[in-house]
């Protein structure tokens, strides 16, 4: 029997991350996984430092191929360093090679190069690839938004679900417990006789806003094991990685998008001078906002629950404004009187903070709608990357 292919597309601090802990699961789990596991890497120099454990004299300070250093000494020395690998992460530089054959993938970049990524790999995956986004973001064009997942599950013409939750990259690859939640809607399609493992009988796929799905997806061959709640559980859990199975794809993709938004208004607050207490009325007006746009854009499917009671909820936003990279350097920005996007160039070597294009993308998507005045934090987060509006300001949100 066929067994499923995995394939990583993204290796920055949460693609790696993602990578060692699925290689580890398809290790222990070869009835149903290939055990090599394919990692897109975004190909870069490196310079390894003489006090590398890595540093060899003869090629001292040659620049060396990421790909070739990764898969040599089994670590990513520039957006993982210090966190050994297993051996089956194999870094791959071709991202056509890279997807080829791989019933499954998972995509786990910046959000901001997925269009360029779907355009490059159409036509070049199995037509019934499945596929599992760990980006958090949104897509937005003119007044229209959409979830990444559904973006890529368009862009490629198959069926991508969502995974998010209060997950620090680092402290998972060094397995320090946490949890996640991944929103699957296992496709009719997939199913035996039209029931999902879990006895759930499924009826019409449907999209998040509520819409049936009509694009005919290609089934999975019958030689390859089912694809379901049970398989991708398996994929992702590790003891040190809890992972909760639900079906509100929106809940977990605006949870771990519009976050990203509220951490940066934390960081401005707490580099400001102010503390947990002032954070703390941030964080409890940026879910009431976060929940009120999804209640907005999608009336039909919202499962405010969800917010409440997942990781991809309140226990993201929670880590993300106390712990996280947009909190930690939007801060600094506000201590060192730069801009956020200075910070982003000179101190997170190479690393993305999210926050920043989700803020302008959001707002100018509620802009275009003409309701921006109804997530008045979600604007003043745009007013302050502009530098038009000041932290001071933020009390005034709250004024009765
Ligand atoms: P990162 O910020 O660590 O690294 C940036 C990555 O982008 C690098 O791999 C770099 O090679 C790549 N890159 C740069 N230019 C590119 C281009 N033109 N095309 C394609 N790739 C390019 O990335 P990350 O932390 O792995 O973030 C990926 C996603 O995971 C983001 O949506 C983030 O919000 C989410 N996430 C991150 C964490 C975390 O703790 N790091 C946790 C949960 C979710
Ligand atoms: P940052 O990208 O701000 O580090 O957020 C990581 C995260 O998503 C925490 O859950």
């Amino acid at each position: 029997a066929a067994k499923h292919k995995v394939t990583v597309i993204g290796s920055g601090n949460w693609g790696t991350t993602v990578a060692k802990l699925v290689a580890e699961n398809t290790r222990d789990h070869p009835d149903i996984f290939e055990k090599d596991v394919q990692m897109w890497v975004y190909e870069e120099n490196v310079i390894l430092a003489k006090d590398s454990p890595h540093y060899d004299a003869a090629v001292g300070d040659a620049p060396q191929k990421l790909t070739s250093v990764i898969n040599t000494h089994h670590e990513n020395v520039k957006y993982l360093p210090k966190i050994a690998l297993p051996t089956n992460v194999v870094a791959n530089p071709s991202l056509v090679d890279a997807v080829k054959n791989s019933t499954i993938l998972i995509f786990n970049l910046p959000h901001e190069f997925i269009g360029n990524i779907c355009k490059q790999i159409k036509g070049h995956i199995l037509p019934y690839a499945r596929g599992i986004s760990c980006i958090k973001g949104v897509t937005v064009t003119d007044d229209k938004i959409e979830l990444i997942c559904e973006f890529i599950g368009e862009a490629l013409e198959i069926y991508c679900g969502a995974l998010s939750g209060a997950n620090i990259a680092n402290e998972i690859a060094n397995e320090m417990w946490c949890e996640t939640t991944i929103a699957y809607n296992t496709p009719p399609c997939d199913l035996v006789n039209g029931t999902a493992r879990n006895g759930a009988a499924v009826e019409e796929h449907r999209d998040s806003r509520g819409q049936v799905i009509t694009t005919q997806l290609t089934p999975i061959p019958k030689n390859y094991p089912t694809l379901d709640h049970d398989e991708f559980h398996k994929l992702f859990n590790r003891p040190y990685f809890t992972v909760a199975m639900v079906s509100d794809v929106v809940g977990v993709s605006l949870g771990g998008a519009l976050k990203n938004i509220v951490a940066l208004a934390c960081g401005f607050v707490e580099g400001h001078g102010w503390n947990m207490t002032a954070k703390t009325a941030v964080m409890r007006r940026g879910m009431l906002e976060t929940i009120q746009f999804a209640r907005e854009f999608y009336p039909e499917t919202i499962q405010e629950k969800t917010f409440w009671e997942e990781s991809a909820g309140w226990g993201d936003m929670i880590v993300s404004c106390t712990s996280a990279r947009n909190w930690r350097y939007s801060k600094m920005a506000v201590e060192r009187g730069v801009s956020i996007q200075e910070i982003e160039r000179t101190e997170l070597n190479g690393q993305k903070l999210q926050g920043i294009s989700t803020s302008r993308e959001v707002s100018s998507f509620l802009r275009a709608r003409g309701v921006e005045d109804k997530y008045p934090l979600f604007k003043l987060v745009d007013g302050i990357l502009d530098q038009k509006v000041n932290v001071e300001d933020v009390p005034k949100l709250f004024r009765k």
